[in-house]
């Protein structure tokens, strides 16, 4: 159900669009199921923060993660990152995908497809016989052989009745080091890779990510879980 709502936003992802609409949409597909948006009044990090107060993250450009919907506009040629949380019967999913708005740059749609393509490494290395570092090394690995950086503050993380359980799975590691994988567990992957530096920071709104450098950055994420065969993907 929430990859019904990341796919009715991203087949609604055009140039003139407002982000709040994007986010109406998510809502309202997510509502019309019986689930209930996991974002929504999500905590901020910062105590002092505002709660999360939309159902999807809509990053756009140099935004990577949590960026709050509003009445920005889609131009054409930028990227957008569109992440959705649902929980449904006590149980949380999250994904997340960057796409296109209109035509793209060469160097945007490489970004895209790299970044995805780390995720599928991720996934196919989600598997009994694995550590958590051999995961995470998998991504970093592929990334920076493609010339780009993962990001390091954000990570992968297990997912169950709340959407962030232990443990946090970074996109960088190292082999043979963490925790092995078992059958049964389930939890989010979600490579998040920049063009040059990974640096990050939080906009004055208390939520949007963006990187320091201004430069584009994608972010392609799953929930999954390990099974004894081919690991399953739980948001597809
Ligand atoms: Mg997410
Ligand atoms: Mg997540």
């Amino acid at each position: 159900m929430n990859a019904l709502a990341l796919s009715a936003v991203c087949q609604a992802v055009r140039p003139g669009i407002t982000t709040r609409e994007l986010d109406r949409i998510a809502e309202d597909v997510i509502r019309s199921h019986g689930g209930v948006p996991a974002f929504l009044g999500y905590p901020n990090p910062d105590p002092f923060g505002p709660a999360y107060p939309a159902t999807i993250n809509a990053s756009v450009g140099s935004e990577l993660v949590h960026g709050i919907p509003g009445k920005r506009r889609l131009r054409e040629g930028e990227i957008i990152s569109i992440d959705v949380g649902t929980i449904l019967d006590g149980y949380v999913g999250d994904s997340a995908v960057t796409v296109p708005v209109g035509a793209i740059s060469t160097e945007a749609k490489r970004l895209l497809e790299v970044t995805e393509q780390a995720l599928r490494i991720g996934i196919a290395a989600s598997r009994v016989g694995s550590r958590f570092g051999d995961v995470s090394a998998s991504i970093q690995e592929y990334v920076e052989a493609q010339g780009y950086n993962v990001v390091r503050e954000y990570t992968g993380h297990g997912v169950g009745r709340d959407m962030h359980e232990d443990p946090q799975i970074p996109n960088w590691g190292k082999r043979d080091r963490g925790a092995p994988l078992r059958a049964g567990m389930t939890f989010a992957l979600e490579p998040m890779v920049a063009i040059g530096s990974p640096d990050l920071y939080v906009k004055r709104d208390g939520w949007t990510v963006a990187t320091t450098s201004g430069n584009l950055c994608a972010h392609f994420e799953h929930t999954l879980a390990v099974t004894d065969g081919e690991p399953e993907i739980l948001t597809l």
